[in-house]
């Protein structure tokens, strides 16, 4: 029988910690949701905030309040920072998403409005983009009382939904490059009546009816993600949107995400259950999340194995974003699935089968990764190598590598293992044309002698079998790697040129950052290192930078999605 999980891994979740406002807009504090985050062992708690608006948009309960303010500008400025102190706080404890919810105000000063405060929340995981206020400085979701002198103003209901969504429209030609999501999709139901036509919007030719067919089709083109929002409920009209519309985003491949963007504490985690039942009836079998701008696949049902492989692909798609330049990384990219992955096919629009092969392609922008969790086999073919066994400390490998530099060695790969009692081992399989192995192990035995316990050069060896179970990254580029991801990921591209590799050993080994493990790859003249590392991420990305033009691409990959 399957269960429903009983946690959500919000989008649109909680507006909080805008303290001081005039007008109950999410004031709770930060810190005491976290608490009550943490009371019900929740792996996560996503807040989120709405960017400040122009004066002339504002409910009539903030005009009343007769006072002349941006509303929430400056809360909205030290947010990222606040949020930044509360992951530091809670470390280790929960994780701790943050997003801004974006407010449509029109294409002309709006516009830019609202573009410069995307760049002040820079690091937000995600943007929702919200219509709230028609042109005519009414909002859709204020009181009764401005929905209908909107009504009255357009007219007609139709003429009310029409501009509604003549303005999701505008908004996501304007603003698709830089959101992630839709909000609450089909907001005014909550002070107008839904008309009939739109009820029917799957079969009526009306043009409301068509016009909201097109917009559910630009937002499938775009890959944006629709709101699955509980504010509707608890407000009495129904979950955001109704389940007609999901069926039909289903059916176009729309992604979803879900929250209950409550501006109470007491509605956190309001529902949630429900709302996965919700979506698991127009047909979902999954909803995202958002790590740094990139969504990661959400179970639906307490499903351990498929939770596992939604895990590896999470962490495919993290290592091809952060190969990217910020614009491709908004961008979803083609995947390929093989093996016991294959059902993930049914996922993504054009995704291509690999057969047996049991491992998910990634791929955008000329770059890919090839990811899984199936342990690779010990491979029998005999080898030239080096055999270390040596204190587990930082540098060690830095120095092996400069010294068989040094005697015109070549690496060809490496396989390292931490034996976890201050040890470690190392086998490097060397290159054809090895140089002066022997002169360089009595180098080694001479000065360091004390690092290096075992150093033994065989010319027919077996490659030891170091892998353990772990998810691991088989291909960059379709160039065999296979190192086993741990936390912090060093993916190289560089020129393969004796000496171009000890740079980043040695500028790693400069700065005690720990390598665990270590594999290399090659094709042509073009250089892979894909490094598992223990550091500061600063002082790595530090190094990273200062590499030279002999490196194509060097980046630290952190994984978030958990
Ligand atoms: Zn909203
Ligand atoms: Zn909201």
């Amino acid at each position: 029988m399957n269960k429903l999980n009983n946690f959500v891994w919000e989008t649109h979740g909680i507006h909080a910690g805008t303290e001081k406002d005039y007008v109950k807009h999410g004031i709770d504090k930060l810190e005491d949701i976290v608490e009550k985050a943490l009371e019900a062992n929740h792996p996560s708690i996503t807040f989120i905030i709405h960017s400040p608006r122009l004066t002339n948009f504002r409910y009539s309960v903030e005009k009343n309040t007769n006072i002349k303010f941006i509303r929430g500008n400056r809360s909205y400025i030290n947010y990222p920072k606040r949020i930044a102190n509360l992951r530091k706080k809670y470390k280790g404890l929960i994780n701790i998403k943050f997003g801004v919810e974006l407010e449509w105000m029109g294409a002309d000063l709006g516009l830019q409005w609202s573009r410069s405060k995307i760049f002040q929340a820079e690091d937000a995981d995600f943007v929702i983009g919200s219509v709230h206020f028609a042109p005519e400085g009414l909002p859709y979701d204020g009181s009764k009382e401005e929905a209908l002198e909107l009504l009255k103003i357009r007219g007609s209901l139709e003429e009310y939904w029409s501009g509604y969504f003549n303005e999701m429209i505008e908004m996501i030609e304007h603003f698709g490059d830089m959101i992630q999501v839709i909000g609450h999709i089909d907001l005014p139901k909550l002070n107008v009546d839904v008309p009939e036509v739109l009820q029917n919007f799957e079969s009526s030719s009306h043009p409301l009816a068509n016009k909201f067919r097109t917009l559910l089709e630009v937002i499938a083109d775009r890959d944006l993600a629709l709101d699955v929002n509980m504010a509707g409920d608890f407000k009495g009209v129904g979950v955001y949107p109704t389940q007609d519309i999901l069926r039909r985003a289903f059916k176009l491949k729309i992604p979803i995400c879900i929250g209950t963007d409550t501006h109470h504490v007491k509605y956190y985690g309001y529902k949630f259950k429900e709302s996965l039942q919700y979506v698991y009836e127009t047909g979902y079998k999954h909803y995202v999340s958002y790590s740094k701008l990139i969504p990661e696949k959400r179970t639906i049902f307490d499903d351990h194995d498929l939770k596992v492989k939604y895990t590896i692909l999470n962490k495919g798609i993290e290592l091809l974003n952060q190969r990217l330049h910020n614009k491709n990384r908004r961008i979803i990219p083609d995947f390929s699935f093989g093996g016991t992955f294959s059902e993930f096919l049914d996922i993504y629009k054009n995704a291509t089968g690999m057969g047996d092969y049991n491992a998910i392609r990634i791929r955008k922008a000329n770059k890919s990764i090839t990811v899984s969790n199936e342990t690779p086999q010990a491979e029998s073919h005999k080898v030239k190598g080096l055999f270390s066994k040596h204190a587990d400390i930082p540098g060690v490998i830095s120095s092996l590598f400069n010294t068989l530099a040094s005697e015109g060695v070549n690496v060809e790969t490496a396989r390292l293992k931490s034996n976890n009692d201050g040890t470690a081992v190392a086998f490097l399989t060397l290159e054809e044309d090895n140089g002066n192995i022997k002169s360089a192990i009595d180098f080694i035995s001479g000065t360091d002698k004390e690092i290096f316990k075992v150093l033994q050069y065989k010319e027919e060896a077996d490659l030891p079998n170091f892998y353990e179970k772990g998810v691991y990254l088989l291909e960059m580029d379709g160039v065999e790697l296979k190192l086993a991801l741990s936390e912090k990921v060093i993916l190289t591209k560089h020129h393969n040129a004796p000496g171009v590799l000890l740079i980043l050993l040695s500028a790693l080994a400069s700065k005690n950052i720990n390598i665990i493990d270590l594999r290399l790859g090659k094709r042509n003249n073009m250089g892979y290192s894909a490094l598992a590392v223990d550091g500061d991420k600063n002082v790595i990305n530090n190094l990273l930078n200062k590499l030279g033009d002999q490196y194509y691409e060097a980046n630290l990959i952190e994984f978030h999605s958990m």
